[in-house]
């Protein structure tokens, strides 16, 4: 089970959530492949299941399933459009099967078509189901699951994680990553970048890199000149980073991504400074997050900008930062979360918070070490440590919208993922008692105890202590 590229944990999508919004977008867009003609297509239902009912208005999972059977991709699609695209669909009640340049019109009227069942399917709390029904009479249907961080798989299918080219590091947990580190005596970002060259050549490799560093500049740089305006959902949580971004800049971000990066480039380095600025850079990817723009999946979108956040500090923050460091920061970052992707769970729906910001923090924290100049072992170290210090964190998103207490808690991930790293930097990993496997079981042991109010239902904590009436995005 050890194929998995690191883009498969970092995509790049819309928020506010990979297993409510990506995920279902995904599967709208696999079951249109599965449909023989769309023209013969009459009438296409969807039933949502479990967490992707209780949360599903608040995540946009209804938005994402109508986008996804429309054909619309969730890297490419002009965010500014979507209200409009679902705008149409439920004025006209009808929707463009596969885009309008398939020409398959067809009646959909969203109140009635998508249908919200609060009992969850057997496999995982994440279930979905579309029934097509053609003009014949036949009917077609399918049943996936968003099993957390975007990735889904079909009832009834081989998971998809044992797909794809074989590794010359096969990893499959940490003590994996650890002995092939030693063995052939190279960093852990060497050992990812050699196990993604089956996918690219070198240089697509890094290009593709690139151009996630270029996502994530651009959407911190977005959610940090954006209108102070009300997040949508109805629980009117203001968005906070525009202003904090001034007041910490005496100055109005720039317009312009160049211009606001050069500003970035002389920031004060106090202790305030940077952890305002680790604030703000992760207020301002998940209130992007929050008000469905683009984000990139890390390894969840509740959790998007914790890596920014850490990979923001280290750029304006650390002494001799580099382009190439940063390329391995991803590297670094990505392997972890495959490894609570396969031991555990990445899935708030299956394990509450600390399978996302959890995650995300330890993701951040092995990351940071290693380009600080950490060993392997202190690598692994300052993961275990993030993740010790989320286990039992709980998901109870108020109104089932990823606003509260989703966008602070990307601060709080991304600071404990820093103290991490120093701790593990300052230690000595032969003294560490935890290892980082032993984490992960633990968390996944929690998961499992963790009443089902936790996960992603909006039925416990604040969700339960502060009510709202949710709007539809
Ligand atoms: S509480 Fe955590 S896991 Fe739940 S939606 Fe918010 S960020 Fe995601």
């Amino acid at each position: 089970m050890h194929r998995i590229s690191i883009f498969d944990i970092f995509k790049i999508g819309v928020g506010p959530s990979s297993s409510h919004t990506l995920g279902p977008w995904k599967a709208a867009l696999a079951f249109l492949k599965l449909l023989p003609e769309l023209g013969e297509v009459a009438s296409v239902k969807v039933h949502l299941y479990g967490s992707l009912s209780k949360t599903g208005v608040g995540h946009g999972t209804d938005i994402a399933v109508m986008l996804g059977l429309e054909g619309f991709d969730p890297e490419t699609i002009d965010t500014a459009d979507i209200p409009f695209y679902i705008g149409r669909i439920r004025a006209e009640k009808q929707l463009e099967l596969g885009g309008a340049a398939a020409g398959a019109k067809i009646g959909f009227d969203p109140a009635a078509a998508i249908v919200f069942e609060a009992r969850a399917r057997s496999f995982h709390p994440n279930g979905l189901t579309f029934i097509a029904r053609l003009q014949s009479g036949r009917k077609i249907r399918r049943t996936y699951y968003s099993i957390g961080g975007g990735f889904i798989v079909r009832e009834g299918s081989v998971s998809q994680l044992t797909e794809g080219p074989s590794f010359p590091y096969p990893i499959d947990c940490a003590d994996d990553l650890l002995r092939c580190a030693r063995s052939a005596g190279r960093s852990i970002a060497d050992i990812v970048r050699a196990n993604e060259l089956r996918f690219y050549s070198e240089e697509a490799l890094n290009a593709k890199i690139d151009r996630y560093l270029g996502v994530f500049s651009s959407v911190v740089h977005k959610g940090c000149t954006a209108p102070e305006t009300n997040l949508p959902g109805g629980l009117n949580v203001r968005r906070r980073a525009r202003k904090m971004a001034t007041k910490l800049l005496g100055e109005p971000a720039a317009a312009d991504l160049a211009a606001f990066n050069r500003q970035l480039s002389g920031l004060p380095q106090d202790f305030a400074s940077v952890t305002s600025w680790v604030s703000c850079f992760a207020l301002a990817v998940n209130e992007e997050n929050a008000a469905l723009g683009r984000v990139i999946t890390s390894p969840t979108n509740g959790a998007a900008g914790v890596i920014p956040a850490v990979l923001f500090y280290y750029r304006y923050f650390c002494p001799g930062a580099s382009r190439r460091q940063e390329r391995d920061f991803l590297l670094v970052a990505g392997e972890i979360g495959s490894i609570f992707k396969k031991n555990a769970t990445i899935s708030a729906a299956e394990g509450g918070c600390q399978a996302e910001i959890g995650v995300s923090s330890a993701m951040a924290a092995a990351a940071l070490t290693e380009v600080l100049g950490g060993t392997v072992e202190q690598a692994l170290m300052a993961a275990e440590i993030a993740m010790e210090h989320h286990l039992g964190m709980t998901c109870d998103p108020i109104g089932g919208l990823v606003q509260i207490p989703c966008i602070e808690r990307n601060a709080m991930g991304a600071m404990k993922a820093i103290t991490a790293a120093n701790l593990a930097l300052q230690s000595d990993p032969d003294d560490a008692v935890v290892e980082l496997d032993v984490v992960i079981q633990t968390m996944l042991d929690t998961a499992r105890a963790m009443h089902t109010d936790y996960k992603e239902t909006a039925e416990g904590g604040l969700a339960l202590r502060v009510s709202v009436a949710v709007a539809a995005c």
